[in-house]
């Protein structure tokens, strides 16, 4: 799943070609939506919020979109075809590119004012100009939303708390700070989540100009700890039915995960390809 670096950087590369450009072309295939006419509008600017991407018109409007899973923004010149399959869900164009928005998660367009209806929820963006390291601390606490059972690994995933993070720089930043996901966040001082914190915000600022060839310990269960040789191991993080994968190791970070049986586990994906992004798919989420 896309991580706040690669939405920050599909913004960027988004702003560098709409911001200031007038719209020639834009067709938003998902639901309602379709018959929304956004030609002839100029982009004010594309900014991240944690996951999700707002697409601001002049005019008081935003396009508002999120990438789950696996969706994407592609840029290409404005002279090639656009591909006519059903996988892109928005067409956005400029007299120079043409930006398709391939197997988006959510797609919205509201009032600029209204933004909040979609991204209020969120906690500090830990790669936002606002980012508020007091506030995340708090959140994680548990002084708004949680209780003293969260544990640390789910409670970075929870956007509520902070905004931005998912599993891979959950499972990285845990991993180089030798912190175990499954300890609960009021076993931790806030020298340690200070500490955890602001090594994530520094790996995933890194990443938004170049993200890394390989992982330390995201999608490696099943291979030696590049530290201690360990096998690493991966466990399921979150609510039930939301849970999400994390990776570990049992030597540096303290421990197998609660639902860990310590059985052997498969290198994972072994005989895939790797992704774009230069990591091995992970399986789940
Ligand atoms: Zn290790």
């Amino acid at each position: 799943m896309p991580e706040g670096d690669t939405v920050w950087r599909t913004c960027h590369r988004l702003d560098q070609v709409f911001r200031g450009e007038a719209l020639q072309r834009a067709e938003l295939r998902w639901g309602r939506l379709i018959d929304s006419d956004l030609a002839g509008m100029t982009t004010l600017e594309v900014v991240p919020r944690g996951k999700h991407i707002l697409h601001r018109l002049e005019g008081g409007l935003t396009l508002h979109s999120h990438l789950k899973m696996e969706g994407s923004w592609r840029i290409q010149d404005a002279a090639d075809r656009v591909p006519t399959v059903d996988t892109v869900r928005a067409v956005l164009g400029t007299s120079r590119w043409t930006a398709l928005g391939h197997r988006l998660g959510a797609l919205h367009l509201v009032r600029t004012d209204e933004e909040d209806s979609l991204v209020g929820h969120l906690g500090p963006d830990i790669l936002g100009a606002d980012w508020d390291l007091g506030r995340a601390l708090a959140n994680l606490r548990g002084g708004a939303l949680g209780s003293i059972h969260d544990l640390i690994g789910a409670s970075l995933l929870d956007q509520r708390n902070l905004a931005g993070i998912g599993t891979m720089w959950a499972s990285e930043g845990l991993w180089v700070e030798r912190i175990n996901p499954w300890r609960p966040v009021a076993e931790l001082s806030d020298a340690d989540l200070t500490r955890l914190l602001e090594r994530i915000k520094r790996l995933m600022t890194r990443a938004c100009e170049r993200l890394p060839a390989e992982s330390y310990v995201h999608a490696r269960s099943g291979h030696p700890c590049r530290r201690c040789g360990q096998t690493i191991r991966v466990a399921l993080a979150g609510p039930v039915a939301r849970e999400r994968t994390l990776f570990s190791c049992p030597q540096c970070q303290g421990g197998l995960a609660p639902t860990d049986d310590g059985r052997p586990q498969a290198p994972l994906s072994s005989g895939q390809p790797r992704s774009r992004t230069g990591y091995r798919r992970q399986r789940g989420r």
